[in-house]
């Protein structure tokens, strides 16, 4: 066991991996200590009798900000989503109606009545705001009407964040929108000024699941980097020394001195570490971060189980239909290899801010309610070949109004607390990019303070 590290990491998750892995390409020896017994942190792929089926993230949508040159750098095969995957469905009155996407597909949509639709033409035109921190709902009724907000950006953002929308903060959760009506005033203006300069994003995922991601930056680490089933015991800061941490593994107390500590941990797990006093008082504000539980079912049927053609990404549910899922996503429409040859995978997820309750019930309760929702929408009958059932007691941290309050604490304490950085999915931005790229700028730091 290495005990002389530059760099402690708590949390093996994407965030503290991908910090690891850079502070390591940039001369530096990170020592990562992980609470459970394997790394991942959500990404949770489950292979079995030749279904990969996804318990945490489903898939990554990747642009041009150097995330995809830091995977392939490790040999990480990069898998391309099925052009299908530009076809995404929404439940309207019952059924899965197809999403428009394009003009003509816009204006003739049963999703939006013809008020409606008139509404988001006069978007140009719609007032401004003077409240800085609105909420999404708030932000697309004023621009776009209140049906778009019902039929469209609700289910949306059930879907990414299995959050509310009325709660959700447009600034912190949807910056490009908030930039989009700042400097353009009109989202359409924006839109047609970007044009083709707007970042292209492809959708992937992974020969062998989104596990791929986490193995690849493991087996990067090597086993003396990277330290599982660690139980944290003290953490002390001298700015002298620096960071010394104390953990229990394997039976035995471990203990290392490192200049830098980097906080890859999930903020409603900071309560249970054992911070200095000062740093503890400092991130209260933060212990009570929203974070709904979700449940991540995926259940496998033959094709002939299945009426519907699954001809897309997967299909989403806006409350107003009181559906008992927030989505069902078809991942074996969506990527090779995730379902085997007559098979189809169907991913669901319950729970999320709307329905907190519906996760509580035990598996066998669960996986019910999927069955019958996935009969009803897609005419998926008799019994799954293939069951695999994720739950999140807290899932996703939601960008709420306020959060950017939150965010500062991390910048001042960054700043009292020489050495220290922050880095995970409740910084800049949930998705999967936005934290490898966070983990990456976080690592940047520290080589340019280090060296
Ligand atoms: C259900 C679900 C679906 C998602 N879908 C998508 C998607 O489709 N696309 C996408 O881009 N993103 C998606 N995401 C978001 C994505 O998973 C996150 O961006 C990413 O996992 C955040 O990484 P992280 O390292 O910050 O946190 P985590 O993945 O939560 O990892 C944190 C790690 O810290 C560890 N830890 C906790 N406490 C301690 C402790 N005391 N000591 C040491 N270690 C500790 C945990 O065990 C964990 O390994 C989804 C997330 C969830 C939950």
């Amino acid at each position: 066991m290495m005990q002389k590290p530059d760099v402690l990491v708590l949390g093996a998750g994407p965030a503290g991996l991908a910090a690891a892995v850079a502070l390591l390409q940039g001369g530096l020896e990170p020592l990562v200590l992980e609470s459970a017994v394997r790394a991942g942190g959500s990404v949770a792929t489950h292979r079995e009798n030749g279904f990969i089926a996804e318990g945490g993230p489903n898939s990554l949508l990747l642009e041009n900000d150097g995330t995809e040159d830091f995977l392939r750098q490790l040999g990480i095969v990069i898998l391309e989503a099925n052009p299908v995957a530009k076809k995404r469905f929404l439940v309207c009155r019952g059924r899965p109606v197809a999403a428009p996407s394009g003009p003509i597909g816009a204006i003739t949509t049963p999703l939006l009545g013809f008020l409606e639709k008139l509404r988001v033409l006069g978007e140009p035109f719609a007032r401004t705001s003077t409240d800085p921190d609105e909420s999404v709902a708030a932000f697309a009724r004023r621009r776009l009407g209140a049906g778009v907000v019902t039929r469209l950006v609700d289910p949306m953002i059930a879907g990414v964040y299995a959050g509310d929308a009325e709660k959700l903060s447009v600034r912190q959760a949807l910056p490009r929108l908030y930039e989009m009506e700042q400097r353009y005033g009109s989202l359409l203006f924006a839109g047609l000024s970007k044009g083709r300069a707007a970042p292209r994003r492809r959708m992937v995922n992974f020969p062998g699941g989104m596990a791929d991601i986490p193995d690849g930056m493991a087996r990067f680490l090597d086993a003396t980097r990277l330290q599982t089933s660690a139980a944290v015991r003290t953490i002390e800061h001298n700015p002298g020394s620096g960071w010394t941490v104390t953990w229990d593994a394997a039976g035995e107390r471990r203990c290392a001195t490192a200049r830098f500590l980097v906080l890859a941990v999930p903020p409603w797990n900071w309560s249970a570490l054992p911070l200095p006093v000062a740093l503890g008082d400092h991130l209260r504000p933060w212990h009570d971060v929203s974070a709904p539980p979700v449940s991540v079912i995926s259940l496998g049927f033959t094709r002939e189980q299945v009426a519907h053609p699954l001809d897309g990404f997967g299909v989403l549910a806006p409350a107003i239909e009181h559906r008992n899922v927030l989505g069902v996503l078809f991942p074996s429409s969506l990527f090779q290899g995730r379902a085997p040859d007559g098979h189809v995978l169907l991913t669901s997820f319950v729970g999320g801010c709307r329905q907190p309750e519906l996760t509580r019930g035990d598996a066998g309760t669960q996986i019910g309610i999927v069955r019958k929702e996935l009969e009803t929408l897609l005419g998926a009958r008799g019994e799954p070949v293939f069951t695999s059932i994720r739950h999140w007691p807290r899932a996703i941290p939601q960008y709420n109004i306020g959060y950017g309050n939150l965010r500062a604490l991390l910048d001042s304490a960054e700043a009292n607390f020489s050495g220290l950085h922050f880095c995970g999915g409740y910084r800049n931005g949930i998705a999967l990019p936005k934290t490898i790229r966070n983990a990456l700028d976080c690592a940047e730091k520290i080589l340019a303070t280090a060296h």
